[in-house]
């Protein structure tokens, strides 16, 4: 009985020592190998991760994908500043000639750029990305995509003839995705060009130069409005060079002391920025700017 016992506990120790030696020399001769399958494994992550950014561009910034609405972003986070990368652009437009500015119309936000096309002109995917709507609005954008891109931005083109993409699909910066039109509510062909981030439109005058057909820079840094909390849809913002511009969307039960209370401004100042007495009636959707 003790020498089984003893030589029980000696073989148990013999194979934990022989056990330990062995894995240990296992690790000894992986470690080459396991550096050069680093090397490998890094491209192969290197390609991976490139493949998932295009699958869910900017996935770290958008809480959902949805092929129904272009702003649909209540929820999501929005950064303090976010530096949005320019470069790998293309112009959308070969056009040069803007016919409408984004900014406030007269009752309400044109949240884009118009850009004089033709119909049938080839309209370009600004950036790599992949298409997230394709769809008409007959009062609106007409037959119109969105695509997102893993800068951050998420880019619209309006009124096509032709929509030559399908949803979900990934698209190189300079693919054709449709042709100029004059589809929606729309005036003479031309090309509506937004370019949103997290919904917020910004203007695309201050990212693209149409007229030059290049970038404004390699580089746009966004910054958030101090008011712009946005809890209600219809806050935006629009940076300007001389800082932050910001309207609001008057909703029925809006009256001018409920928005001015809001945005923290005067009635008086409120009437005055848009040219309006105290008792203008206020019409659900029209835009007031706020400062
Ligand atoms: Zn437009």
């Amino acid at each position: 009985m003790k020498s089984n016992c003893i030589k029980t506990v000696l073989v148990a120790v013999a194979s934990m020592i022989s056990l330990s030696s062995f894995s240990q020399d296992l690790i000894a001769r992986q470690a080459p190998i396991d550096k050069k399958l680093k090397s490998v494994d890094s491209l192969a992550l290197h390609r991976q991760i490139k493949a998932e950014q295009a699958e869910f561009p900017a996935f770290d910034l958008y809480p959902n994908w949805s092929n129904t609405n272009v702003h649909n972003y209540a929820n999501a986070t929005v950064p303090e500043s976010y530096t949005i990368d320019m470069t790998g652009f293309c112009m959308p437009t070969t056009q040069t000639r803007i016919t409408s500015p984004f900014g406030p119309r007269r009752r309400r936000m044109h949240n884009g750029l118009d850009v004089k096309v033709y119909v049938g002109d080839t309209i370009r995917s600004a950036f790599d990305g992949k298409v997230r709507i394709v769809r008409t609005e007959r009062r609106g954008y007409g037959q119109y995509v969105v695509i997102r891109h893993d800068n951050g931005l998420e880019t619209v083109y309006g009124h096509l003839s032709k929509q030559l993409v399908k949803e979900d699909q990934l698209v190189k910066a300079g693919e054709v995705i449709g042709l100029g039109g004059n589809t929606g509510r729309s005036t003479g062909s031309h090309l509506h060009f937004e370019t949103r981030f997290l919904g917020i439109p910004i203007n695309p005058a201050l990212l693209f130069d149409f007229p030059k057909q290049d970038i404004v820079a390699d580089a746009y840094t966004f910054k958030k409005g101090k008011t712009n909390v946005r809890t209600a849809a219809g806050t935006y913002v629009a940076a300007g060079k001389d800082g932050v511009i910001r309207y609001h969307k008057v909703r029925s039960g809006d009256t001018l002391s409920k928005i001015a209370n809001q945005r923290g401004i005067s009635i008086d100042a409120l009437c005055k920025l848009n040219r309006i007495t105290r008792r203008t009636i206020l019409r659900p959707g029209q835009v007031l700017r706020c400062s």
